[in-house]
């Protein structure tokens, strides 16, 4: 079994970042990801607010960015999904498909898995008209028009991008007021293509093959109506991925894991760093502030158990 100093799950900006430093800090690391680099970053067309780019820059150029640095410190990058994280004796032992490793410590950088509104048609819908993704589904719905259902900054962003395509695209949300970030809410309310619908729930998603209509109750008068879309894109959220750890950590009340000051959760050598960990902002800048705090503390931790 190939033994790391350290092993970073999940290469979003949290995971890569933490590469960078630990590798710099010639730790020998490992960092485990299902799919590719970037997390939900490299699936944001437009990143507006990581400081040093003034004219922005897209997702998937700043996370490659972000995996070619760790690389270039001799961080090795693997595309395994990890399915579990257990501890035993001193050891972090983590299992893919592929084998065992095992680490003297360990960084969760696993990020969060897209919540679903638990309505019928949901399942069926997947793929066909349902999605989670504008910067990756987009172009798909040129000329038709689209929901897009959550109050916060990822739907008002997905909403802005998918206007480039839909020739309509409706924000659905719960509330009476948006969540995003005000510059974004002015955006979306200046925007001509998009209409704003306030105090509502979608409760189905319609169709034959694909999406064709969606039902939408009033929140005050719950008055169901049924709109004609061909696809809605869900922002509602997100849950914390943290099914593969098999031993009890500390949690907050959505699952998130707590953690102290330098990333350390409940048990010693387990760092958590990222959308998985429990906090108030969630940003590829504090997403990368975590990774860099995590692999210190991790480097420290190991210089402490060796002595
Ligand atoms: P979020 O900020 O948690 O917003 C989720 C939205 O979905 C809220 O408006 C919430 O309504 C609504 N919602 C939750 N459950 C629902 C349900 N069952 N039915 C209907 N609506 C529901 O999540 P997010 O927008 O995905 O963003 C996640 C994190 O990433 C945030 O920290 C965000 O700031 C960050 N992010 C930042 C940027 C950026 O800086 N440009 C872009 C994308 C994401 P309520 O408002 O009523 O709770």
């Amino acid at each position: 079994m190939e033994i790391y100093d350290l092993i970073i799950i999940g290469a979003g900006p949290a995971g890569l970042t933490a590469g960078i430093y630990a590798s710099r800090a010639r730790l020998k690391t490992l960092i485990l990801e299902k799919l590719y680099p970037g997390g939900h970053a490299a699936s944001t067309s437009l990143v507006e607010n990581y400081p040093g780019f003034t004219e922005g820059v897209s997702g998937p150029q700043l996370m490659e960015l972000f995996a070619k640095q760790a690389q270039k410190f001799g961080c090795e990058i693997k595309s395994e999904e990890v399915l579990s994280l257990e501890l035993r004796d001193d050891k972090k032992i983590v299992r893919t498909a592929s084998g065992e490793y095992s680490a003297k410590s360990v960084i969760i950088a696993s990020g969060s898995s897209p919540n679903l509104l638990g309505v019928s048609g949901e399942e069926k819908f997947k793929g066909r008209g349902l999605s989670f993704c504008a910067t990756c589904d987009a172009p798909l719905f040129k000329g038709k028009t689209v929901a897009v259902v959550g109050g916060g900054d990822a739907a008002v962003e997905e909403a802005l991008q998918l206007t480039k395509f839909a020739q309509k695209v409706i924000l659905i949300h719960r509330r009476d007021t948006l969540r995003a970030v005000k510059i974004l809410q002015e955006r979306v309310f200046a925007e001509k293509k998009i209409e704003v619908l306030l105090g509502s729930v979608v409760t189905a998603l319609e169709g034959d093959k694909r999406i064709e209509s969606i039902r939408v109750r009033d929140v005050v008068t719950s008055q169901e109506r049924r709109i004609p879309v061909n696809g809605v894109f869900l922002h509602i959220g997100y849950t914390p991925s943290t099914e593969f750890i098999k031993f009890p950590l500390e949690r907050d009340n959505v699952g998130a894991l707590v953690t102290d000051a330098n990333c350390q959760t409940s048990v010693a050598g387990v760092f958590a760093a990222g959308d998985v960990r429990s906090k108030l902002l969630r940003q590829i800048v504090t997403a990368a502030a975590d990774g860099a705090i995590a692999a210190f503390a991790a480097e420290r931790y190991i210089s402490e158990v060796r002595t």
